[in-house]
């Protein structure tokens, strides 16, 4: 069942949402996504995470599959709506969402900037195949028994500064994200999956030019394993740790494959 249509909050929250990935994108495409613009964006988004407790999508798309239109936020339509305008600037443009729309993402973000020890893991294959399993979990658990997984993790009551056995399940993520890259991200998300599907083929990403010396220093700097010339980048959460340890400049840049005729993305 399809409940409620649009209404006027969400319009506004689909907007922001286009505008931000749009002047996001720009922003990389022509070097201007700074490490300022970087900071400012996040910190803006986790105070909209715990202000308005949105965009949520993870959350939201949980709910859509439980088929709650009242607790979504807005109408069913809209969350589908919502979700597909994501997945297809996501595939033109790269996960400018989940780098740093989702205050979920970007609390991670955040955390794993502290510094501190990190842990990093090659296994993104296994990491991602556990994310589809949880997907599926999801899935059955909210179609078959109306059961929410992540509900589990607390999202709701988090964000609005409620205690709960979940807040504290969050509250450990975000702990476990000072050392290890974005673990809700990467293992638990529902959206991480299909936003991961539809980045791999896309359109905007980093590239590589003809100045990169092959120093491999820009995938030593990489969280995720993306940072290969042949990787798919669709773990790639633009947090540009790439693009400032990469001695050369020029060398990296962000747009489409073809033609590569200008210096962007620092
Ligand atoms: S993977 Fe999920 S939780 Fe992480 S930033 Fe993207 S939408 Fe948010
Ligand atoms: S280091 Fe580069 S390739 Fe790796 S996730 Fe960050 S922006 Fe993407």
């Amino acid at each position: 069942m399809v409940g409620p249509g649009p209404n006027p909050l969400q319009v506004v929250g689909i907007v922001y949402a286009v505008l931000f990935v749009v002047i996001a994108a720009l922003l990389w495409r022509t070097g201007r996504f700074s490490r300022t613009v970087r900071y400012l964006l996040l910190i803006v988004t986790v105070l909209f995470g715990f202000l308005f407790f949105s965009p949520m999508l993870p959350h939201q798309f949980q709910e859509l599959v439980l088929r709650v239109d009242s607790r979504i936020g807005f109408g069913l339509l809209g969350g589908l709506i919502g979700i597909g305008v994501m997945l297809v600037l996501t595939f033109l443009f790269g996960r400018h969402f989940c780098g740093y729309l989702c205050p979920i993402g970007a609390l991670q973000e955040l955390a794993y900037a502290a510094p501190v020890p990190k842990v990093r893991t090659t296994r993104k294959r296994e990491l991602s195949v556990a994310r589809g399993v949880v997907f599926l979990v999801l899935l059955g658990a909210g179609l078959g028994a109306g059961f929410s997984l992540l509900s589990l993790f607390g999202l709701r009551e988090f964000f609005t500064l409620t205690l709960s056995t979940g807040s504290f399940v969050f509250a450990a993520v975000l702990i476990i994200s000072l050392f290890l890259y974005r673990p809700f991200c990467r293992v638990i998300c529902p959206l991480g999956v299909l936003f991961q599907l539809a980045t791999a083929p896309g359109w905007w990403k980093l590239r590589r030019t003809d100045a990169c010396i092959n120093c491999h220093t820009c995938e030593r700097a990489c969280p995720t394993g993306e940072a290969h010339s042949t990787d798919l980048q669709g773990e790639c959460y633009l947090c540009r740790r790439c693009v400032e340890a990469c001695p050369v400049a020029g060398a990296l840049i962000y747009g489409p494959q073809a033609p590569v005729t200008q210096a962007g993305g620092e």
